[in-house]
């Protein structure tokens, strides 16, 4: 099969997302990009009934290569930032329930914790455009310049890597830097870190974690 491992992937993370509620019901797609092929999770379908073969793989410029099934309607989406981030090996899209409640509400999510230092400064909210169009690709392009993720106005959330593992790491740390930022602005006026502080704290989370020998 083309692309096993990636289309394998895929379904995984796309049942993790459904179990920790980061998505619900068919929302949210995920897509791996491997060379000048991208595997992108199919529309509409439960993700306990998907499986690696129906797992769509397309060209970059959208070309179905071997893909079953209709695929997810936020493939201009994903193409869009394949096009625009030659870095970029995999995409994440959730409808998790605080970064989409922020989507409703803010331009920005702030320097509420160095947290935000992880997606490279305050994460962007892009303009507001219907679902599976190309105005929602390239305002969502714009928001993550410089950035890992971005929230889209009033749908949801974006996180971007060089592989997938990294993609949907960052969705989690991103709906969290989300619930955080709500609890705080609900309860009073969050402090907000200043822009050398989330510079040092790029710099130590450079060299954070198990480092390979
Ligand atoms: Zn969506």
């Amino acid at each position: 099969m083309l692309l096993a491992d990636a289309r394998e992937a895929i379904v995984t993370t796309c049942q993790e997302l459904s179990r920790t509620g980061l998505v619900v019901g068919t929302a949210g797609n995920v897509s791996v990009r491997a060379g000048d092929l991208v595997a992108v999770s199919p529309s509409g379908l439960r993700y306990a009934d998907l499986a690696p073969e129906l797992v769509g793989v397309h060209r970059l410029d959208g070309t179905a290569v071997d893909a079953p099934l209709a695929p997810s309607s936020e493939l201009p989406l994903h193409l869009g930032i394949y096009a625009a981030r030659p870095e970029c090996g995999a995409v994440v899209h959730t409808h998790s329930p605080a970064a989409t409640a922020l989507s409703a509400l803010a331009d920005e999510v702030p320097a509420v914790h160095y947290y935000v230092a992880m997606f490279g400064g305050p994460v962007r909210v892009c303009r507001y455009a219907t679902y599976g169009t190309d105005e929602l690709a390239a305002n969502a392009v714009e928001a993550l310049r410089d950035r890992t993720g971005c929230l889209l106005g009033s749908h949801g959330a974006v996180t971007i890597g060089p592989d997938l593992a990294t993609a949907q790491d960052k969705s989690v740390y991103l709906e969290w830097l989300c619930d955080v930022y709500l609890r705080a602005s609900a309860a009073g006026s969050p402090r907000l870190l200043p822009a050398a502080e989330l510079d040092a704290v790029a710099a130590k989370l450079a060299g954070y974690g198990q480092q390979r020998q």
